[in-house]
């Protein structure tokens, strides 16, 4: 599997922490990719229905590190990263709307939130890439990880990272490492996704692209049409919140949305009646409560093991964590050789 003579590297899960390892060990290692999902990007998520677009994971984010700032100057050149400006409000439990601040620009990938993972992947021809491959298991020792996914077994891999959530790594874990109690620690919540998309005759007239909601039920919504680059069927998110998805994680979907659209029409007055596309998705691992490493050291590294932990819930809950989290560990790694 490695016919170089570059240290063998393996990294399973590719969402943006993933990918940027990826992105930061550049030529200095052999890099074989896996995910269980049959697309790249994790959270970073995109559904299209004909007309459609949803982006049901991450809505937007935000670049204020010089790092990050920097890594996406050639995606941003190329048009696969735009700002976002939308017209943002809190909506309080009577209905009453209030502008919120604008805050720091917010930015999108172009077309869908998933899009930088194909960018990305076009060009490193280098990386090994195995989609649609979940792995099961870890075996070996030090030096020599082999990873099973089903009848299928990859390796030996000299460094092993850990780009998935914390519950899942700890479940995959081969042996006791430095970081077993840090990842044993950090615990995510989860939440439920609703996407509504309306013909052209149902779409409701709201005066605003996102919405915070003060309500036990909902937490948030976008019009995700309002995006650059999502073409033109009205496609409106809903996202529940963290805590009431906690409770609710294993009702049935079908009572799940018809609460969230009970709470969203008594919250705006807007129609959930979308002909055009109408499906749940529900997040068990979206947000860390307790993070598992420090912005100092925003990753987890047995370096006598050569495993390694990272993710957004290292340092937080956002996809600039996740990238700092990712290319931090990186130039770890690219500094031990
Ligand atoms: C609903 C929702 C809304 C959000 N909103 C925002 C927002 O507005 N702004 C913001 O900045 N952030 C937001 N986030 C958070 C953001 O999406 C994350 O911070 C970021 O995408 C995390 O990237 P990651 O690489 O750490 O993890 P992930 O993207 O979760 O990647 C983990 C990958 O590992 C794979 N995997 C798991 N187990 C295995 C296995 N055994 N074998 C192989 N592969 C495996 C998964 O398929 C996945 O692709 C949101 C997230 C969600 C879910």
């Amino acid at each position: 599997m490695n016919p170089s003579d570059k240290p063998p590297v393996a990294i399973i899960g590719t969402g943006l922490a993933g990918l940027a390892c990826a992105d930061g060990l550049g030529q200095k290692f052999d890099v074989s990719l896996f995910d269980k999902s049959r697309g790249l990007s994790g959270r970073l998520s995109t559904r299209r229905a004909q007309a459609h677009t949803f982006d049901h994971g991450a809505q937007y984010f935000r670049a204020e590190s010089a790092a990050f700032q920097q890594w996406l100057k050639p995606f941003e050149a190329a048009g696969h990263v735009r700002d976002w400006q939308p017209r943002h409000v809190t909506i309080a439990a009577d209905g009453s709307k209030t502008t919120r601040p604008d805050g720091a620009a917010k930015k999108v990938f172009v077309p869908g939130m998933s899009a930088i993972g194909k960018v990305l992947v076009a060009g490193r021809p280098q990386w090994n890439l195995y989609l649609d491959c979940g792995i099961d298991a870890v075996e070996g020792q030090a030096g020599a990880w082999m990873l099973r996914a089903g009848e299928n077994s990859f390796g030996p891999f000299e460094h092993l990272v850990f780009a998935i959530p914390p519950e899942q790594g700890l479940a995959l874990l081969p042996v006791e490492t430095h970081f077993t109690p840090a990842l044993a620690k950090t615990r995510m919540l989860g939440c439920h996704t609703l996407m509504l998309g309306y013909a052209a005759h149902e779409a409701p007239q709201l005066d605003w692209a996102c919405a915070h909601f003060e309500d036990d039920v909902l937490g948030f919504a976008a019009v995700n049409t309002s995006k650059p680059g999502r073409g033109e069927g009205f496609s409106l998110v809903l996202q529940t919140r963290h805590d009431w998805s906690q409770r609710h994680m294993e009702d049935d979907i079908d009572s799940v949305s018809a609460t969230m659209k009970a709470r969203f029409q008594a919250l705006t007055g807007a129609s959930t009646q979308a002909s055009g596309y109408d499906r749940m998705h529900r997040w068990r691992y979206v947000s860390a409560q307790v993070f598992a490493a420090t912005p100092e050291q925003p990753y987890l590294l047995d370096t006598q093991l050569g495993l390694c932990a990272i993710g957004d819930w290292c340092l937080g809950s956002k996809v600039e964590d996740a990238f700092v989290s990712g290319m931090s560990l990186a130039t770890r790694l690219g500094g031990l050789g």
